[in-house]
């Protein structure tokens, strides 16, 4: 199934895909970064925890209508995926306050955004992924004015489907950070992943987060976190 590595990245290897050219096969690592890579460490089965809750994420945004990359599940750690190119602006959309937006404009955490707000960054580690405009983006990563809008508005859709999703397993989501990338037709298409690597989720009840930030702030058991999470998608109805 899986053919050349292509790219190794910090939570993830890319393999293209040995049967299809215009596939890769992303095979989720164990691995947690932080900080711009300044904190690291090692969780067994973390990849695992990854794979399979942004297979389902990815499942329920296709049944919803949301174009991706993901094609389907290869086993616990692997996922095939359509080939982009990805667009090196991860867009973020925050719909409660917290990390770099609260330490950039002072704003106190859990602050309610109505409606969301949509951040872009450009995606350069060199440079720890600064915030820009629209006008950095057109600039750096050849996307026009009018897939820009595109891409936010797709976002935005992302979120209410989200935010649905993880409703139904007691979860706010108060942020996440998508990636989008132009397959061979020219489309533009939800790649990358979905998980809660990449989201902001806090417990609806006790209000515990329950993503990356608990290995960010050691907060506890991240592996216990990520099982907690996919076991409730297992069990929902
Ligand atoms: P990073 O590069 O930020 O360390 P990862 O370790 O998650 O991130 O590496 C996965 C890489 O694969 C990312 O650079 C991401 O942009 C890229 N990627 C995700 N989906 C696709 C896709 N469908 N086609 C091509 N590249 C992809
Ligand atoms: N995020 C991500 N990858 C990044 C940067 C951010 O997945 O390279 C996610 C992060 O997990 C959070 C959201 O995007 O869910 C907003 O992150 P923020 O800008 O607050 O940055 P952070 O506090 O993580 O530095």
């Amino acid at each position: 199934m899986k053919g050349e590595l292509l790219y190794e990245g910090k939570a993830k290897q890319v393999f293209q895909a040995e049967s299809n050219n215009d596939q890769l096969v992303l095979s989720y690592k164990n691995d947690a970064t932080a900080f711009n890579g300044e904190k690291k460490a090692v969780f067994s089965g973390k990849g695992k925890y990854n794979n399979l809750i942004s297979a389902r994420v990815f499942d329920y945004l296709r049944e919803k209508g949301i174009p991706s990359h993901f094609v389907r599940s290869l086993n616990d750690s692997e996922q095939l995926v359509e080939k982009t190119t990805i667009i090196p602006v991860e867009i973020v959309v925050r719909n409660l306050a917290a990390g770099s937006i609260t330490r950039r404009l002072g704003i106190e955490e859990k602050t309610v955004f109505t409606p969301p707000l949509v951040e872009l960054f450009y995606k350069q580690d060199e440079l720890g992924d600064p915030l820009i405009n629209d006008e950095h983006a057109m600039m750096l990563a050849d996307v026009e004015q009018v897939e820009l809008k595109q891409i936010k508005a797709m976002a935005l859709e992302v979120n209410k489907h989200l935010q649905a999703f993880f409703e139904n397993i007691n979860l706010k989501l108060a942020d996440f950070k998508l990636e989008f990338g132009r397959n061979k037709a020219g489309d533009i298409i939800l790649s990358d992943e979905v998980s809660p690597d990449t989201c902001r989720l806090w417990d609806k009840d006790s209000g515990a987060k329950m993503d990356k930030d608990v290995f960010r702030e050691d907060l506890g058991d991240l592996l216990q976190v990520y099982n907690t999470i996919l076991q409730r998608l297992e069990a929902a109805v």
